[in-house]
């Protein structure tokens, strides 16, 4: 009998048939990416584009909007893709000129970077003796000492331990970004901060600082490795370690910046959306490669290769490459407000951690309950990227960018680029496309069109 007919015996009920495995499904489109990747040559020629053709890209600044206009155009060559450019405000921060002097005989300059959205010291430079700290706790602890005086915050990052992927960066950010509206509250009058890296050859870091609402704003700026120890040593020697800071740092109002938006519409499920990307903008020294244009650019080429490849995934596929994430995170809000509600977001997929091989998928479930299910179906995934070099998934932060959406329940995947030197170069003038390997850089377009095809073909969303 080959079928059954209307009004006889029933046959017996069939087996249900086993579900099909990620393994079974997506093992050869999976290696059709790994290939494609390999030879995109395309994806390197944007890189050298953004990177070495546009250079760095400063909220507010002039660059950050040719990078836009230009990634709007290479996305807009994507046969099938609806490319939109999302206005945003942002603030216009200007670094203008500046320099660190070590008073003595003779005076001697520093290497230094002010950090991002810091004041700068007017007309008059600031010139006062340094006192050291450690930490947020210390500058406490010494109370009425700071006052009128230049803090340093000289507190070490530790060598990068590879078994827990751990770069000690979460732990010493917050220095950065709240140590000097805590010493200016004390009654400093400048801060230095030791440049949050392990590699003391690495130049000054520069990074974004944050002042108190109606609290002072005291100029802060990074110094190198050495010179903070050696700052630090002259100190507990007994020495006056006397300096005179000069920044022409500033705030220039608003300006109008965008959010780049490029999708291919979901064959089944068009209104279920995985976002994926990096962020537009970096800082302004260096070329922003490793931060973040290799995010972006991996993330552009998926969209193309998923494309080209024919992949068609049964959910929209959505690259945005987010405004000002350094600065004030304008982009991934508005991003948010405008697009977070109009479509079922069902999982968002961030690189942002540098151009090195991708060996690890993050992911951070808003909801505690579904963050086991998560963190089991990316294992799964991890053993089909398992050729490219991606072994494991992990629970862990996943990108800043998608931070607004979590907030909305979406799940983030982090792409985990091997940490071990990225922050050797983040916000650095060493960012370049010098410091990328093209093979490892390829990886990770490998591996982000292979995490994004699956998450938004794949029968049921992440952590359902
Ligand atoms: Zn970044």
């Amino acid at each position: 009998m080959l079928v059954a007919s209307c009004g006889g015996a029933s046959p017996p009920p069939a087996a249900p048939a086993a579900p099909e495995t990620l393994e079974a499904r997506y093992r050869a489109p999976v290696d059709r990416v790994a290939a494609a990747s390999r030879e995109a040559d395309f994806a390197w020629r944007w890189l050298e584009a953004l990177c070495g053709g546009i250079g760095h890209r400063l909220s507010g600044s002039e660059s950050l909007e040719r990078a836009v206009t230009w990634a709007e155009g290479e996305l807009s060559t994507i046969d099938g893709a609806r490319v939109e450019l999302q206005p945003v405000e942002v603030e216009r921060w200007v670094r203008g000129e500046e320099s660190l002097v070590l008073l003595g005989e003779p005076d001697e300059p520093l290497a230094m970077i002010g950090l991002g959205n810091s004041a700068g010291t007017g007309e008059t430079p600031v010139e006062a003796d340094v006192v050291v700290v450690g930490s947020l706790e210390e500058l406490a602890a010494r109370g009425d000492e700071v006052r009128g005086k230049v803090v340093l915050f000289d507190a070490a990052m530790p060598a990068y331990d590879p078994e827990s992927m751990s770069t000690g960066y979460g732990d010493l950010v917050g220095l950065r970004i709240g140590g000097p509206a805590a010493a200016g509250a004390a009654g400093a009058v400048a801060v230095l901060l030791r440049s949050i890296t392990a590699d003391p050859d690495s130049p000054p870091h520069t990074g974004m600082t944050r002042y108190e609402e109606g609290g002072p704003r005291i100029p802060a700026a990074a110094i190198t490795i050495p010179d903070a120890e050696r700052l630090h040593r002259m100190i507990d020697d007994g020495q006056t370690v006397r300096v005179r800071l000069a920044m022409g740092a500033r705030l220039e109002g608003t300006a109008t910046s965008h959010n780049v938006i490029a999708e291919l519409e979901g064959s089944e499920r068009p209104g279920e959306v995985v976002v994926f990307g990096g962020h537009i903008d970096s800082w302004d020294v260096g070329q922003g490669c490793h931060d973040d244009g290799a995010g972006v650019v991996s993330a552009m080429a998926a969209l193309r290769l998923i494309g080209e490849l024919g992949l068609r995934p049964r959910r929209t596929v959505r690259v945005v490459l987010w405004t000002n994430e350094e600065n004030g995170l304008a982009g991934a809000r508005a991003y948010a407000a405008e697009h977070g509600a109009s479509a079922r977001h069902v999982a968002g997929v961030e690189s942002d951690i540098g151009a090195a091989p991708v060996i690890a998928l993050s992911v951070e479930h808003p909801d505690e309950a579904r963050g086991p299910a998560a963190l089991a179906r990316l294992e799964e995934i991890t053993r089909l990227l398992a050729p490219l070099g991606v072994t494991r998934a992990v629970d862990g932060h996943s990108g800043a960018d998608l931070s607004p959406l979590r907030e909305l329940g979406m799940p983030g995947v982090g792409m985990v680029h091997d940490p071990a030197h990225y922050f050797d170069l983040h916000h650095t003038a060493a960012d370049t496309i010098d410091a990328v390997d093209r093979d490892a850089f390829l990886q990770g377009v490998a591996a982000m069109t292979a995490t994004v095809y699956i998450l938004a073909d794949m029968e049921t969303p992440l952590g359902e």
